[in-house]
């Protein structure tokens, strides 16, 4: 069906098009999904606006950066349809997320086209894109757990559940699971080593591999970058290499995991297991631990450097113009406070805050933390910010356990109705159903949003709390006039009290971590005064 009322230019249309790199062999590739979706926009009498390239899984609503930017665009009327693929590119989160997702863009007006699915608003369509988005989230949890078992039982047989992460001296055998040496990187593994344990720096060792024209080992592995970039030796990799055990022949299982938030985090020791005989060695044990003991030297010799530049506010301050971090440069042996868009590559320009001698900062700011302190009005006005969270916490972790709840609730409730829509005949109970199943999901996307805004809340708390105490006793201290604290002492009690400091050149605001504002400082107020 041509929708040839319109003239092209005015009617713009979004591609998402989505894959999650371990679980889409089947699916369309990237190309292939635009060149369908873009064909598609075009019989349909749209020309292709933004294209929106996710590399995610399609489990989360909230979590999908190129999915909320698009939705975002949804909401403010910039688009005026939305092409993908096929529902499970669009969502594995199940009947309620694609109704979210549905529900926004008819409630906005926007045309959804899918090239696998017809989208129109009938009862027999949505019923369809019910039971489509169900099986979508199944299929997802059926992978999953295939895939943990087929981990658990290569683990249990004693040999390497992934890909073991790629090395470079060795190659996964794909039959066995086990790795063999290659020996000529073997021979760049070897170099590395020995160096380290002479007492090279990890940055000569680098120098040095990039000035040989050693390929790195990017280059060796092949490996494939979401973003393009040369492949180089940095010093990462090279303490990567020497920090692992494998190329002594411990060969470590289940070491990393994601946590909720998709981030990196090492298990503790209970769940690593150690695989005998899936790697040889490549160094003997004792280079592998003069190697490494060379290098914890280095790292208590980094600690007496950065006393020596000691300074006490660093990582405590923020540009007051853009919220940025302000991070401490050295010129000479000036040192100052600098926003980090100035160093933000990706930015087209700063936001133009200006720099400030930290020598300057640090004194002002301890001046005007202490008389402030010292004030029992403004010591009750702080504590009266920060308290009440017990209380407050209490009530949130309920609100949290109740909206949960109710999202089961809709969940359970939602399959019941789709499983009796799949059993009937009958036109008008179906359609009872069906509108029934839509009403739920509607109600689920509010549920949802609140959530997120309760589990926020629940952090600023969380993050607020133990101040209290901290501000009660430096208003002590201060107060008895009684501190001959050394830098590092100040420093601690700074970090303690959840202090931070937002400043413009010479301009600066102390807030607490609630973001309320404790004391501001304008030069010109000093001279003054
Ligand atoms: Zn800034």
């Amino acid at each position: 069906m041509k929708t040839t009322t319109t003239t092209a230019t005015d009617k713009s249309a979004d591609i998402y098009i989505r894959v999650s790199g371990v679980y889409d062999e089947r699916t369309a590739s990237l190309d292939s999904q635009e060149r369908d979706c873009r064909e598609l926009v075009e019989a349909n009498g749209y020309i292709v606006g933004q294209v929106f390239v996710e590399r995610q899984t399609g489990k989360s609503l909230h979590k999908r950066k190129e999915l909320t930017k698009l939705r975002e665009r949804v909401s403010n009327g910039e688009t005026q349809c939305i092409a993908f693929y096929d529902i499970d590119r669009f969502t594995r989160g199940g009947a309620g997320h694609i109704w979210i997702l549905i529900g926004e863009c008819r409630e906005k007006g926007v045309k959804l086209l899918c090239v696998k699915q017809d989208l129109s608003d009938t009862f027999e369509t949505n019923v369809a894109i019910t039971v489509k988005a169900e099986a979508a989230r199944k299929e997802l949890e059926s992978i999953r757990e295939r895939t943990l078992r087929g981990r658990k039982e290569k683990l249990r047989k004693g040999i390497l559940p992934g890909q073991g992460g790629d090395m470079i001296g060795y190659r996964i055998n794909k039959e066995t699971w086990k790795r063999e040496i290659h020996e000529e990187e073997a021979e760049i593994v070897r170099r590395i080593f020995e160096e380290a344990a002479n007492g090279k720096t990890y940055r000569q060792i680098t120098l040095d591999l990039q000035a040989e024209g050693i390929p790195s080992p990017g280059e060796l592995l092949k490996r494939n970058y979401k973003i393009p970039k040369t492949p180089r030796w940095h010093r990462s990799a090279v303490a990567a290499i020497i920090t692992n055990p494998a190329y002594a022949g411990t060969t470590l299982a289940q070491v990393w995991s994601k946590d909720e938030t998709g981030k990196r985090i090492k298990n503790d020791s209970s769940k690593i297991v150690e695989l005998a005989d899936v790697t040889p060695a490549i160094v003997s044990k004792e280079l592998w631990e003069k190697a490494n003991a060379t290098r914890q030297r280095r790292l208590s010799a980094d600690t007496t450097r950065n006393e020596k530049n000691f300074i006490l506010l660093r990582g405590l301050v923020y540009c007051k113009r853009c919220q940025r971090k302000m991070r401490p440069k050295q010129a000479r042996t000036f040192w100052s406070f600098r926003c980090a868009s100035k160093t933000d590559e990706s930015l087209k320009e700063p936001c133009g805050a200006h720099t400030v001698s930290t020598r300057w900062l640090t004194d002002r700011v301890w001046d005007k933390i202490r008389v402030e302190l010292r004030k029992p009005d403004s010591l009750r006005r702080m504590i009266g910010d920060l308290s009440n969270t017990g209380e407050q916490k209490e009530r949130l972790l309920r609100d949290q356990e109740r909206l949960e709840k109710r999202i089961e609730e809709i969940e359970g409730a939602t399959s019941r109705l789709v499983r009796l829509v799949s059993r009937n005949d009958d036109d008008i109970v179906t359609e009872l159903y069906e509108r029934e199943i839509k009403l739920l999901a509607d109600q689920r996307r509010g549920i949802e949003e609140s959530l997120q805004q309760v589990r926020l809340s629940i952090l600023e708390v969380e993050a607020s709390t133990p101040h209290i105490p901290t501000l009660i006793e430096l208003h002590n201290k201060f107060a008895w006039g009684d501190e001959n604290w050394t830098d590092q002492q100040k420093r601690n009690e700074l970090i303690r009290s959840g202090l931070r400091v937002y400043v413009d050149g010479r301009e600066f605001e102390i807030r607490m971590l609630t973001g309320k504002v404790v004391a501001t400082f304008k030069e010109s107020d000093a001279l003054v005064a």
